[in-house]
């Protein structure tokens, strides 16, 4: 522990990757098979299959147990339109020009990844398309800035710098946050997507992130629905999520839950790419 953050050792690290290519590759195929007619609860039980195929179990069945609130009681969270986070699978049938966010979390040998995406089914509206790339952009903006040595508040400042360089104004959700990492799903510190550099705790080797931008197409506002979990944008405008689980190492950054440990976006945005292993 360092600072009341957990601090991986490279071992622990490997296995993380381990539980990260289980959440890309399940995140991958709920992707490819979504369309129009399936409901969210579809796609939860596909992903419960992949799950179980690869030897892992859920990092969010269950969750909140003991914390008066219903238990999370699906594998996925599946946020639709202006629904931002948190959204629960079910009956709701997918239609096309849906924005889809899909977050999903798995744990190997006790050790969790996290991971979200965003897509739209059928033809994308250009707007909705334009809202799900700047939010994916600013998650690797953020995973780019954090350095050996920097602060949590770089990666804050580098993704809300890059949201609001852009031509429209989007709405950068500050109720949730990312977060620390681990032998838990939810770890200190949180990783708030505003703030500004050189400010929160330091980064240094062995910590690993969940970071995860949420914007909208209008206010920062969000509600809770009655369900307990369901958080939608207050002004009925539609939201996205991008997360990828990085981590921090001796040689720079390994994006645990991309296929490719995020070689080709930290490459392009001239990071270190440095995973742990041959
Ligand atoms: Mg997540
Ligand atoms: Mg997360």
């Amino acid at each position: 522990m360092a600072g009341g953050i957990e601090v991986k050792t490279p071992e622990q690290i490997l296995v993380m990757r381990r539980a990260g290519l289980v959440v890309a590759r399940t995140l991958a195929a709920l992707r490819d098979a979504a369309r129009a007619g399936l409901t969210t609860g579809d796609l939860d039980r596909m992903a419960r299959v992949l799950l179980a195929e690869q030897g892992a179990t859920s990092s969010f069945l269950n969750y909140g147990a003991g914390y008066g609130v219903q238990p999370f009681p699906a594998v996925t969270c599946i946020s639709v339109n202006d629904e931002i986070v948190h959204g629960i699978p079910g009956e709701r049938v997918l239609a096309d020009g849906d924005l889809v966010s899909v977050d999903f979390g798995a744990i190997v040998d006790g050790w969790h990844g996290d991971s979200a995406l965003s897509f739209v089914i059928g033809e994308p509206r250009a707007d909705d398309r334009e809202l799900s790339e700047v939010t994916r952009r600013s998650m690797w903006r953020g995973i780019a800035a954090a350095r050996l040595g920097g602060r949590i508040g770089d990666i804050s400042a580098a993704i809300e710098g890059f949201v609001r360089t852009q031509p429209r104004r989007y709405g950068i959700v500050r109720e949730f946050t990312g977060h620390g990492i681990g032998s838990a799903m939810h770890q200190a510190p949180d990783v708030p997507n505003h703030g500004r550099r050189g400010r929160g705790p330091l980064l240094v080797q062995g910590m690993c992130l969940a970071i995860e931008p949420m914007l909208t197409l209008g206010g920062e506002a969000t509600a809770t629905l009655e369900d307990d979990w369901t958080v939608v944008t207050r002004d009925g405008s539609r939201a996205c999520h991008w997360e990828h689980t990085v981590a921090i190492t001796r040689r720079g950054l390994w994006v645990l839950t991309a296929e490719d440990g995020g070689e080709a976006e930290l490459t392009a945005l001239g990071a270190r790419f440095g995973p742990l292993g041959d």
